[in-house]
């Protein structure tokens, strides 16, 4: 077996997916953060009225061409290749995660993957760069349960946020500690079950929340489903200005232009097809200021029309209101 191979099969990886040549930076157990002193940690900030949202990113990984179900591999190299995004591991797929204040509390929207796929792991240090220490956020808004968006919640059998309410919602509390769902997933979304029932386990301030819901004056979840069971989007409102942070609505490079495009991870194609095709439309006409987990930092943009189609356009951010 070769090294990448054996790699790929401790990881679980659906290695029969994987494109000769291909690097599985998926599972990738070093992070970032021991990388050396190259690592950085970029920050980016935004207000919506009387919140500031900063942006944070604790890594990348690449995702092989293979891992989009609705297109064959090489139609999405060539759409990368087209994007001038092609990375010889696939599309890279950015972690962002985002940190809402409003003056009183310190909200963070998940927490990335924390090391347990590609190069990864920054978020704690990109918190220290703000001068905030792990035990002040006040809440954390979970949008779904998959590895790389609340690997970061957990560490060494303890919560990492250990001062933090938990808002997930219910759907998604429910698939991802079912057993008879654990035993009839694929190994690439183990890890996912595992950490879900850490994280239930290790933050008794966990609320599950049923659909839309005010977490705080000014900042609701809004309900996303598709993606996963129970995904959901983030609105932040205030002074006639809003941002919806809407998680894995948007994936880079094949996403707003299709909706019938997935992600390996998801396991209700239909459902994620439903959601994007009445969210982008939708978001186009509105001229809706989003942000999404996995587009390029900071995340945030638009979905413009174009030509008949849909685009994501890039929207800055420097102190924007
Ligand atoms: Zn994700």
């Amino acid at each position: 077996m070769t090294g990448l191979s054996r790699r790929a099969f401790t990881l679980g990886l659906p290695l029969g997916t994987l494109a000769a040549g291909t690097l599985p930076l998926l599972g990738r157990a070093g992070s970032a953060a021991a990388a050396g002193p190259a690592a950085v940690t970029p920050q980016a900030q935004i207000r919506i009225g009387r919140f500031t949202v900063t942006a944070l990113a604790d890594g990348y990984a690449d995702m092989p061409y293979s891992y989009f179900p609705g297109r064959a591999a090489a139609q999405v190299e060539q759409a990368a290749r087209a994007q001038f995004v092609a990375q010889p591991g696939g599309v890279r797929f950015l972690f962002n995660q985002y940190l809402i204040e409003d003056g009183e509390r310190r909200i963070l929207i998940d927490a990335g993957p924390a090391g347990s796929l590609g190069q990864t792991g920054l978020l704690p240090q990109a918190l220290a760069a703000l001068g905030l220490r792990p035990e002040q956020i006040d809440a954390v808004i979970v949008t779904h349960m998959h590895q790389d968006h609340i690997g970061g919640l957990v560490a060494g059998g303890r919560n990492s946020f250990p001062n933090a309410e938990l808002f997930i919602d219910r759907r998604d509390v429910a698939h991802w500690t079912d057993p008879a769902k654990r035993n009839g997933a694929p190994d690439y979304l183990q890890p996912s079950f595992r950490l879900s029932a850490e994280v239930v386990r290790l933050y008794p301030r966990l609320q599950a929340t049923d659909g839309e819901r005010q977490i705080t004056r000014g900042v609701s979840v809004v309900d996303l489903t598709g993606h996963t069971p129970g995904h959901v989007g983030v609105r932040i409102e205030d002074g006639g200005n809003s941002l919806t942070m809407v998680s894995d609505m948007v994936f880079p490079v094949v996403h707003p232009g299709a909706t019938d495009v997935n992600f390996i991870m998801e396991q209700d194609h239909a459902a994620a097809q439903a959601m994007r095709t009445r969210f982008f439309p939708r978001a186009a006409e509105e001229g809706a200021l989003i942000a999404a987990t996995h587009m390029a930092f900071p995340g945030l943009g638009r979905i413009l029309p174009d030509n008949g189609s849909l685009r994501w356009q890039p929207a800055d951010w420097a102190y924007q209101s």
